[in-house]
């Protein structure tokens, strides 16, 4: 099946309902949407040359058209390559090169750095800008019908966001979006028109794949004005789009849990949001359910996995009064309906419960390989399951707590030293905002532990206090040798902390 054909029934079935929203005003209703697909789909396939199969990719930000652009994509039976509109330009052309795009659409702001890559990178025919006049004239080329597509076809091509080296691009068939989709109804919401989803986290990430089930429901996908998270905005249009659901970095949760318009509006409002992509300490998370009561579903996946590994369901969060409640809350949860989960030691053999190894998975949600690369698609899929690169351990009743990822953990004096759990530790101190722990080059020791500490403005905060607090909950080896006050922690375009770049300040 072309999962773009949700679009074509959403058309026939609830033409009127709104599709596509900007803020509080209403861009198109599914006729509409579906109509320019089809124009889109008809200006692929004609005056730009495009065959089915072929790449088109999309350097937008967040806005409308992007979901235009993707569903006429899908509609011609293309591949689509979401690309980060936040990355340097060099990026934009490696990608743009990699994966072979015949056709980019672009965001106006963006055309600037991406129109001339169409003469140097030879298999890149158009780049088309967004909204802007060859933009409407496309949309007046005549309509195409749905192209038929495999389940094997890819659908997207989704480059990781590589903390480290190049980006791989994880090749996404319509079978995989199809079933990541069908589960978010098994394992999160049942979803019906009168749902919306917020789009404030970035398009291209997975974020962006949170939005299928909404559209495959006939609900409305909503773009903030700003284009990212703003908690006075988020408030304004809960209102706006009750039944309101969106995914947002754990970082993001906290950020607008903190924000007093969000924090003091109406949440009978807002579904679920759905927050994964990097650890939420347990501390951020009871004040987030505190404030918001049963809303928040956990889900660990990647990129060569959307949406899918494990998830901690919103039941799984509001049961305080299981005695392991406090030990669910920092897991991942539970493995999602329509995967296998190991966790395995370095020969892929499955370790006892409570034993920490690398976790795998299995099933339809898993990527088909990486674009190019048989060697990297090789090694991440031998013997048929997704090394996640992921280090964690099941609990007996099947719940999975994630380390760190194997290029984190601390070795100190022979020793792993988790640098979570001491996160976890010093956030509990109330003048603690973020906190990042890594290893440093020890000639004694291998290495040792450090915390990089972001404070609460005019908080007075001694590493003395922050020692004690360590002392009264962690083994005495774990604790950090070496404090470092920082004003914020470097963080990727999708707001994860980059500890390759704070383990950098070692080197100078
Ligand atoms: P990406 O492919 O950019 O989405 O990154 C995926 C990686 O983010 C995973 O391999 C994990 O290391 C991390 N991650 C995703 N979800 C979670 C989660 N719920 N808790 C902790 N780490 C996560």
């Amino acid at each position: 099946m072309n999962i773009a054909a949700w679009l074509d029934r959403n058309a026939r079935t609830f033409p009127d309902r709104p599709a596509l929203a900007r803020g509080a005003a209403v861009h198109a209703d599914f006729r509409l949407w579906a109509g320019r697909v089809r124009r889109l789909a008809g200006a692929l396939l004609g005056p730009l040359g495009c065959r089915p199969g072929d790449r088109a990719a999309i350097v937008m930000r967040n806005q409308p058209e992007y979901l235009e652009a993707q569903f006429g994509i899908w509609h011609a039976g293309l591949c689509a390559v979401p690309v980060n509109a936040r990355l340097h330009p060099n990026e934009f052309h490696y990608i743009l090169e990699h994966s072979e795009s015949r056709v980019a659409f672009v965001s106006p702001d963006l055309a600037e750095s991406v129109v001339p890559l169409a003469e140097k990178i030879p298999t890149l025919e158009r780049v088309v800008v967004a909204p802007g006049p060859e933009w409407t004239r496309l949309l007046e080329e005549s309509e195409h019908g749905l192209v038929a597509r495999a389940p094997t076809d890819p659908a997207w091509l989704f480059y990781t966001s590589g903390t480290t080296g190049r980006p791989k691009g994880a090749v996404l068939t319509h079978r995989n979006l199809l079933v990541a989709t069908l589960s978010y109804f098994a394992d999160i919401d049942f979803v019906t028109p009168e749902d919306s989803v917020l789009q404030a986290a970035p398009l291209s990430h997975g974020a962006g794949l949170y939005g299928l089930p909404i559209i495959a429901k006939a609900g409305c996908s909503v773009i903030p004005e700003s284009g990212h998270f703003d908690g006075d905005e988020v408030a304004r249009l809960l209102a706006r789009w009750p039944n309101m659901s969106f995914f947002a970095a754990p970082t993001m949760v906290t950020r607008l849990i903190a924000n007093p318009a969000f924090a003091g509006a109406d949440h009978r409002y807002l579904k679920t949001i759905i927050y994964g992509g990097a650890p939420m300490y347990v501390e951020d998370l009871k004040r987030a359910l505190d404030l918001l009561g049963p809303k928040l579903q956990q889900i660990y996946g990647q990129g060569e996995a959307p949406m899918t590994i494990t998830g901690l369901s919103k039941a799984m969060h509001a049961d305080r009064d299981h005695p392991r409640w406090e030990a669910r809350l920092g897991s991942a949860g539970i493995a999602r309906t329509d995967v296998e989960v190991r966790v395995v030691d370095a020969e892929d053999r499955d370790v006892p419960v409570g034993e920490t190894g690398e976790v795998l998975a299995r099933g339809d949600v898993v990527m088909a390989g990486y674009w190019k690369n048989e060697a990297a698609t090789r090694e991440t899929l031998r013997g048929g399951w997704l090394h996640t690169g992921d280090v964690g351990a099941f609990d007996e009743e099947g719940f999975l707590t994630l380390k760190d990822r194997s290029k984190d953990v601390i070795i100190s004096g022979g020793t792993n030293i988790y640098p979570r759990e001491v996160e976890e530790v010093l956030l509990r101190h109330p003048a603690v905002v973020e906190v990042s722990v890594v290893g440093k080059p020890d000639r004694e020791w291998g290495e040792r532990v450090v915390a990089f500490v972001v404070r609460r403005p005019e908080a007075a905060l001694s590493e003395a206090e922050l020692d004690a607090l360590c002392l009264s909950s962690i083994a005495r080896f774990k604790r950090p040798k070496e404090y470092v006050f920082l004003d914020s922690l470097p963080k990727n375009n999708y707001g994860k902390v980059l500890k390759t770049e704070l383990r950098k300040r070692f080197e100078r």
